[in-house]
Order: C-alpha cells, then sequence, then structure tokens
C-alpha cells in the first residue's frame, strides 16, 4: 500500500496537470469503487472545473469548483493514469503494465473525461484528456462527497496529525502513541490514528534511525526517544517525497521512471546485508504479521 511519501508525489505529479480541466463526463462499472449517486455524480462532478489537489494522510482530494470534491484511496492495487496524449502520461500507484499499456482495460474501474484548456489561447481548440482508476483488486474507492463534509468523515476525523503539517508538535505525537502503552513500538507507528501517512517501509527506517528496537512496548521507550523518533519520521518521510516515493510503488511517467527511495533505505528490504551504521547484519522479522527489518546492534533500547 502507499505510504505518505508516494500518495505526494502522486500529488505533485497530479497538480501539474488537472487543475483548470473541466470534468466532461464519468463512466463506472463497479459500485464499491465509485460509491457515488449517479444524480450527485451529475449535478456535482459532470460540468465542474478541478481546482485543486490535496491531500491527508493517504486519502489525495480533488477539490471542484462545485463545492464537492473526489476523496481517492489507491489502497493495494489502485492506479491513477493520466492520459493526455500517447507522449503525455502520468501513472502512479500499484506499479504493472496497466500504467504504461493501452487503456482502459480490464482493470480499469472508472474513467474521468476532461477538457483542458489549450496552451496557445488563439488557436480556440480546447484539449480533450482521460483519467483512469484503475484497481485489480477492488479495495481502492473514488468518493464524491461535498468539500465542507470531509472533516467530518469517520476515519478524517480518527486520523492522528500530519507528520508533516506545521502544528504537530513533539507533545503531540507523545500523547497519542503512549494511548498504545502495551503495543509493540513498530505497530503503534503504523497506526493512523498516532500520526497520518505512515506504513510499513518508512516506520522500519525511522525506528532504525532513532535506534529504537522495532518489537520494544511503547510504555518502554523513553520521552526523548520517542521525541527523537517524531524528528527521524518527518526526515525519512522528506527524503521519500524528493525521491519520488519507493522503487516498487510508483512509476512518475510514461517512460515507467520509478522513484529512488529504497536505494537509499537504511533496513528496509536489506536483511542479511550489513548494516552501515555498526556492519551487523539487519535481520528480518514478523512483528503482528507485518515484515519488519532491524539493526539487532544499532536497536538495542
Ligand atoms: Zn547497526
Amino acid at each position: 500500500m502507499p505510504e505518505l511519501p508516494e500518495v505526494e508525489t502522486i500529488r505533485l505529479g497530479l497538480s501539474e496537470l488537472l487543475p483548470k480541466q473541466k470534468v466532461l463526463a464519468a463512466t463506472y462499472d463497479w459500485p464499491k469503487s465509485f460509491p457515488n449517486e449517479p444524480k450527485t455524480v451529475e449535478r456535482f462532478l459532470v460540468g465542474s472545473t478541478i481546482e485543486s489537489i490535496d491531500r491527508r494522510a493517504k486519502v489525495l482530494i480533488i477539490h471542484l469548483s462545485t463545492g464537492y470534491s473526489l476523496l481517492i484511496h489507491l489502497k493495494m492495487t489502485g492506479q491513477l493514469v493520466y492520459v493526455e496524449s500517447e507522449d503525455k502520461r502520468f501513472g502512479a500507484g500499484h506499479p504493472n503494465d496497466s500504467l504504461i499499456a493501452s487503456l482502459p482495460n480490464s482493470t480499469t474501474r472508472v474513467i474521468f473525461e476532461l477538457e483542458r484548456w489549450s496552451d496557445a489561447k488563439s488557436s480556440g481548440a480546447n484539449g480533450r484528456a482521460k483519467l483512469f482508476f484503475n484497481d485489480l483488486r477492488k479495495f481502492g474507492w473514488v468518493k464524491l462527497i461535498p468539500t465542507v463534509e470531509i472533516d467530518q468523515l469517520e476515519f478524517m476525523k480518527k486520523l492522528g496529525p500530519e507528520p508533516l503539517g506545521d502544528f504537530v508538535t513533539e507533545q503531540m505525537f507523545i500523547d497519542r502513541i503512549r494511548r498504545r502503552a502495551n503495543s509493540y513500538v513498530k505497530i503503534a507507528l503504523i497506526n493512523q490514528e498516532v500520526i497520518a501517512g505512515v506504513g510499513n517501509i518508512y516506520a522500519d527506517e525511522s525506528l532504525w534511525a532513532s535506534g529504537i528496537k522495532p518489537t520494544k512496548r511503547v510504555k518502554n521507550v523513553s520521552e526523548k526517544r520517542l521525541k527523537l523518533l517524531l524528528g527521524n519520521v518527518k526526515e525519512v518521510l522528506k527524503l521519500g517525497i524528493e525521491k519520488g516515493g519507493s522503487t516498487d510503488k510508483n512509476y512518475v511517467n510514461s517512460k515507467g521512471q520509478k522513484g529512488s527511495y529504497l536505494e537509499f533505505a537504511k533496513v528496509f528490504r536489506r536483511e542479511g546485508l550489513a548494516c552501515s551504521a555498526c556492519g551487523d547484519i539487519i535481520i528480518k522479522i514478523r512483528v503482528n504479521g507485518r515484515g519488519t527489518h532491524y539493526c539487532p546492534t544499532c536497536q538495542k533500547r
């Protein structure tokens, strides 16, 4: 599942393409992927203009001129592919050939037909584009809701603060993670109610950077080290965004160019290799079913 840096990479890419485009039509054939009333779609999506692209945790939010927004969660196998012409595409999400092959295909759940203002206005002709939402396993979704209701959604209300937001404080993080005193620190860290957007990759990396053993109970991690952990969560997420996300989660253009974060990872998928800090061998264990990578020497505390 994409984590915060992968979704942020998609947001940045779509922000270059979608604003000011008009939605001409939406076609969908799988209610679970697009659980919206046709009437609402006709009234508030069709004919609207895309204003901006936002993100909260791992959810992409496309704001429309009608006061409605599209919320998109890619889950395990979701993809968004924008196609303007053969040589102008942007695809991101679950990596398979759908990102670069011809569309729609059997995994396509929603197609948005778009009209974009031509760059050369004098020509008078507006171009067309399409945005495909593909999802092989159908766990992802696209929801159309009034923008003012987004914060009132149950899962939005429960979400912890954005780790890269201005208002997250050390105390806020400590209070939230301490509510899970008996949890393993790794499991508490990937809980979206503690802090938003952190999943397996960035949890393992920030625990390594903080010298914390993933199977330590939250109650046994010192306050000082939890502060250090928040700082490292921010650092690894920033690096992830800078590198365009992790290699296996994103393609950022039509040539299948990938994010490169995993080349910079210190422990994730590096089991059996030497730790760059101490030379000990990185191991992989399961923590509540989640594959977890760590250095037994650096992460004793
Ligand atoms: Zn080490």
